[in-house]
């Protein structure tokens, strides 16, 4: 069973991924979009981080919840509206237990995944962040934490031949053929932080 301290040990993993490969992630982003993914995303989980070391919710949902409404207040790009709806519609799958099942993770994330879809109009093989967590949570359904960062990568890797048709990139029409998309990148990030935490 997961509780709160597994999933705030997430958010700070995520943390540091994101820290670690913020470079990354805006050079990606330099290629098709305005070059900002690494330092928003760095801007928000860093508030997550903070504003989590100072309130401790005492469930799942709610750390979810909290981070989600710190990315959506902290981060102007697109990426922030887009993984705070993430986190926060997971947070509020997960309810008030104390204590959530891995299959009780796997079914919230869907939930959130589908609150991304349906807030941002993306569809998997746009070429966004839905390119890896839509694999992530089928892997996920499964069980295996381990299953989804591979899928997720694997989700990432396979945007590069892809046409943009959503956000910033897609202004680029074909253009932005031939490079990863860097919300897909930080997606398997985030999943990646998952995997981690549960090892
Ligand atoms: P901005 O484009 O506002 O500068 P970011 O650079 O932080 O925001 O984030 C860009 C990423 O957000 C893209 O690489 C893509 O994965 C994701 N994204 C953009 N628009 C959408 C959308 N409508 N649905 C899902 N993901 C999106
Ligand atoms: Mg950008
Ligand atoms: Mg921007």
């Amino acid at each position: 069973m997961l509780d709160a301290d597994f999933f705030r040990r997430w958010m700070f993993a995520t943390t540091v991924a994101v820290d670690h490969e913020a470079a990354r992630l805006t050079e990606l982003d330099s290629a098709i979009g305005d070059a900002d993914h690494g330092s928003n995303l760095q801007r928000g989980f860093a508030a997550v981080s903070q504003i989590l070391e100072q309130e401790s919710p005492d469930t799942p949902g709610g750390v979810l919840t909290l981070a989600g409404r710190q990315l959506i207040s902290k981060v102007g790009g697109a990426s922030g509206p887009l993984y705070g709806t993430l986190l926060r519609r997971t947070g509020k799958a997960l309810g008030d237990a104390a204590e959530v099942s891995e299959a009780d993770l796997a079914a919230a994330l869907r939930a959130g995944v589908d609150a991304v879809a349906a807030l941002g109009g993306a569809a998997p093989g746009d070429k966004t962040m839905l390119d890896a967590l839509v694999p992530a949570v089928d892997a996920l359904d499964g069980g295996d934490l381990a299953a989804a960062r591979t899928a997720a990568e694997h989700g990432a890797e396979a945007t590069t031949p892809l046409q943009a048709r959503r956000g910033r990139a897609s202004y680029l029409g074909p253009r932005s053929i031939g490079h990863q998309d860097p919300g897909a990148t930080s997606a398997a990030l985030l999943i990646g932080a998952l995997a981690e935490t549960a090892e």
